[in-house]
């Protein structure tokens, strides 16, 4: 098995990044589960940690910092990986889903994992005897690659910021799923990084915008429809059909008893919407 790994980004923070990646992997979890096989791993790559948190759980010393010092060994992924099955105590039950957890620890490491990442670069253009310039995001790979091999979907919940590493996150990805809130603001920091992602395909690097997903929709404001009209303009078919409405409900989700609204709320509009999402992105295979 090789996983499909999604990054789910954007440069603006507070636009639904965290909420999109624990809800889209929640779902994607149950659809595999139904139909008979398969495991979800979100990956935290934001220092604040929300992911973990967004799904009721407490990750104890766990952080992706630790698998991205080590040598990706099979040990440390497994110290620093989580279950975020909580049917036992009385929360939701999610027998395939798994998270590797982000802490403070990110950011203070970010240096030495740089630094470590580089001279994992290094070591193997000398091991080669070959001027092969090797980048970091082979290196990524080399950390990842068990856990690569052992799930369905890695959805990499990402910062707003764009360093080294994250630079590296964005080309191990195969495909992006990038949130817009849909207000002014939104819509033009969005079309500063779909530009950037389109750059970075420009310069052979594989990455595709598997869905913009426009986020905080508030259906009666005059602005929404012209945002709306831009988005699709722009992206066609990339903007997801069933837009995320702005509503209580999802940001109450995680506070009661740390479920995603597809848990908390299935019913309502907005778990619709994530449904729709989840449907789309299984669809792709
Ligand atoms: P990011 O990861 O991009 O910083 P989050 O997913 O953490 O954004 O969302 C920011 C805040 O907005 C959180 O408190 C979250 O619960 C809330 N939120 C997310 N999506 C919605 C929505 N559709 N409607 C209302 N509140 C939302
Ligand atoms: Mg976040």
């Amino acid at each position: 098995m090789t996983a499909k790994v999604y990054t789910v980004e954007n440069r603006k923070g507070g636009v639904g990044k965290t909420t999109t990646a624990v809800t889209l992997a929640v779902g994607l979890a149950r659809r595999l589960y139904e139909d008979g096989g398969g495991n979800v791993l979100v990956i935290d790559m934001d220092p604040q940690g929300d992911a973990a948190r967004g799904l009721g759980l407490d990750p104890n010393g766990r952080c992706v910092s630790n698998v991205l010092l080590s040598d990706g060994s099979v040990d440390v992924l497994r110290a620093n990986v989580m279950a975020a099955d909580r049917g036992g105590d009385g929360g939701p039950s999610r027998p395939n889903l798994y998270v590797m957890p982000a802490s403070d620890k990110l950011s203070e490491a970010k240096e030495d994992i740089l630094t470590e990442f580089a001279l994992a670069a290094a070591r193997s253009m000398r091991s080669r005897r070959s001027g092969n310039e090797r980048h970091l995001v082979d290196v990524l790979d080399e950390k990842l690659g068990l856990a690569k091999q052992a799930f369905s979907y890695i959805i990499m919940d990402c910062p707003p910021t764009l360093d080294l590493l994250q630079q590296a996150v964005h080309q191990y990805a195969d495909y992006a799923i990038v949130p817009v809130k849909v207000d002014f603001h939104g819509a033009s920091a969005t079309g500063r990084h779909t530009s950037n992602i389109l750059q970075d395909q420009a310069e052979g690097i594989d990455i595709t915008i598997a869905a913009i997903v426009p986020t905080f929709v508030n259906a009666q404001h005059n602005l929404t429809k012209s945002m709306m009209r831009e988005l699709s303009r722009v992206y066609g078919k990339q903007v997801i059909a069933k837009t995320i409405p702005n509503t209580v409900r999802v940001a109450e989700a995680p506070a009661s008893g740390g479920r995603t609204i597809l848990e908390y709320m299935p019913d309502s509009p907005a778990a619709r919407a994530y449904q729709d999402l989840v449907d789309r992105i299984y669809a792709q295979g």
